[in-house]
């Protein structure tokens, strides 16, 4: 009984190097910080690291 969209079945999680924290990739949980050699980079809002894995 799956009547649905597909795609509402793949979810991204993205986390945290440091401290392992977790949210959906593009979450409002995330901060973001401005690195100008590399453009916008994800933080953890936890730890402060910006060492954030995500789609490998
Ligand atoms: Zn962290």
């Amino acid at each position: 009984m799956g009547t649905g969209m597909g795609d509402a079945s793949t979810k991204r999680v993205t986390r945290c190097f440091g401290c392992g924290f977790e949210a959906p990739d593009g979450s409002d949980a995330w901060a973001t910080v401005n690195h100008p050699p590399l453009g916008t980079l994800t933080q953890c809002p936890e730890c402060g690291s910006t060492d954030i894995r995500g789609r490998g």
